[in-house]
């Protein structure tokens, strides 16, 4: 018997940035279409290492689907990405290779940080486990839980849209970032 077809009656647009509209144009600030156009074209490396890992897999899948914000072009080689999703425990020995990947990001590029493991280094409180992505890269986004739902992926991935919209262009160039860099060792 065939399955009945749905159509999705809800389809949201993104809203037009602020600006002076007449009839067959809108004009706007530069600053205003390169937000518009990054946060919702963010291409994600996932970084998974663990059961978080397996998170962000249902966060990808059908149900909750990443492309309806414009993220579905998952790629694995750091050069073609600009959203790092860190899931899952860091051990100190993978901690340089995560630098790497971060490194071979081109700017500007953003980093979430999936599950208490990869915020703090959750109850792995040992050793041989790095407390925090944050102690060898820049995170813009902390998402908490053991293991967060599919949800608070999404709300992270939101929160990051909010965050890539209204960056300035001007942010990477200017001495707060530079010095933010420069505190992890980055050029
Ligand atoms: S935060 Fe919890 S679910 Fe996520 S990788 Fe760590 S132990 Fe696993």
């Amino acid at each position: 018997m065939p399955r009945p077809v749905q159509y999705n009656t809800n389809i949201k647009m993104v809203e037009m940035p602020e600006g002076y509209s007449g009839e067959g144009f809108h004009a706007t600030s530069f600053d205003k279409v390169v937000g518009l156009a990054r946060a919702n074209s963010l291409w994600p490396l996932p970084f998974a290492t663990s059961c978080c890992g397996i998170e962000f897999m249902a966060t990808m899948g059908a149900n909750y689907d990443l492309s309806r914000f414009g993220s579905e072009r998952m790629g694995f080689t750091p050069r073609q990405c600009d959203m790092l999703l860190v899931a899952g425990t860091i051990a100190k020995k993978m901690a340089p290779i995560l630098r790497q990947v971060y490194l071979q990001m081109a700017e500007p590029r953003w980093v979430i940080a999936i599950g208490a493991c990869a915020s703090s280094g959750g109850i792995f409180d040992s050793y041989s486990v790095l407390q925090g992505i944050d102690q060898v890269i820049p995170v813009d986004v902390y998402v908490p839980g053991c293991p967060p739902r599919p949800e608070g992926i999404l709300d992270g991935i939101l929160k990051l849209q909010d965050l890539v919209h209204n960056e300035s262009l001007r942010r990477r160039n200017s001495p707060v970032y530079k010095e933010l860099m420069n505190s992890y060792g980055i050029e």
